[in-house]
């Protein structure tokens, strides 16, 4: 199949029916990269938080099995919108080497992904993360061009100065989002189910306010058992978890889609940007 834009021989068809090469593939996802992080921003990025907050609220008039329930659908409301924000991180992190959308959207989370965010977070801190992901640190954006006038620079200000803080909040949830993360790619992709009686459990004893996810262990020999509490501050606790990534992802996608023009999407942010 020839290419429909440049004529070379190995064109595949596009989602949209299209012809094209990798090399044509790519350059039209860079033409959608902007707008795609933009949509992404003001409304996807949101759903695991409004999906959260609704379990919540349901929590309090809900009797104890439904409670439960309810807990695990935040727990995987966590997962999901920390999922979503460290394939943000990685796709920004190769943006030189493959379109965002393609980065964001292939992202599959596994260990070494999950590790790898979280050692760069506290191996380099905050500011060189976000350096790394072409964002510079909030007193910069005095130094920029004079094509921002002052309400940009004092939105771009406080996004970068917003995300700066988030992280290092971020790196004090390691031990904690870190192997919640694990596990959770562990088990994608695999059936689970959850109980709220562990009486059949051997060994495992479960209080009252506690529900337990379980899962075949990956070498298929056991039961792999992840106790979770249920009570309003565990939660709540896990809801904030959630508003910190979700705003982190909005923020560092504010300030990239701001301080990168059309011209940096469209070549594929050459170095010195
Ligand atoms: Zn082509």
């Amino acid at each position: 199949m020839v290419c429909d834009a440049c004529g070379r021989p190995e064109g595949g068809v596009t989602a949209v029916g299209e012809t094209a090469c990798p090399v044509c593939a790519d350059r039209h996802l860079r033409s959608i990269d902007a707008d795609f992080l933009d949509d992404y921003a003001r409304f996807g990025a949101r759903s695991r938080q409004v999906v959260a907050e609704a379990c919540l609220r349901a929590l309090v008039l809900s009797d104890s099995s439904d409670r439960k329930l309810l807990a695990m659908t935040i727990y995987e409301q966590f997962v999901a919108a920390a999922t979503d924000f460290i394939g943000l991180y990685h796709a920004l992190l190769n943006r030189r080497n493959q379109p965002i959308v393609k980065g964001v959207l292939g992202f599959e989370l596994d260990a070494p992904a999950a590790v790898s965010f979280f050692n760069h977070l506290s191996g380099s801190g905050p500011a060189e993360l976000l350096l790394a992901l072409g964002l510079p640190h909030a007193e910069q954006t005095a130094a920029l061009p004079a094509t921002y006038d002052r309400r940009e620079r004092k939105q771009i200000k406080a996004a970068l100065a917003e995300a700066h803080a988030d992280l290092e909040r971020l790196g004090e949830f390691r031990t904690v989002g870190e192997r919640a993360l694990v596990n959770a790619s562990r088990r994608l992709g695999g059936p689970r189910t959850l109980t709220d009686r562990a009486g059949w459990l051997a060994g495992k004893h479960l209080s009252a306010g506690q529900v337990a996810a379980l899962a075949l262990s990956r070498d298929g020999r056991g039961l792999e058992i992840n106790l979770l509490g249920t009570d309003e501050d565990t939660l709540g606790a896990v809801v904030d978890g959630i508003d910190i990534v979700t705003r982190l992802s909005r923020n560092i996608i504010f300030a990239f889609v701001s301080l990168n023009g059309p011209a940096a999407f469209r070549d594929g942010f050459p170095s010195g940007d």
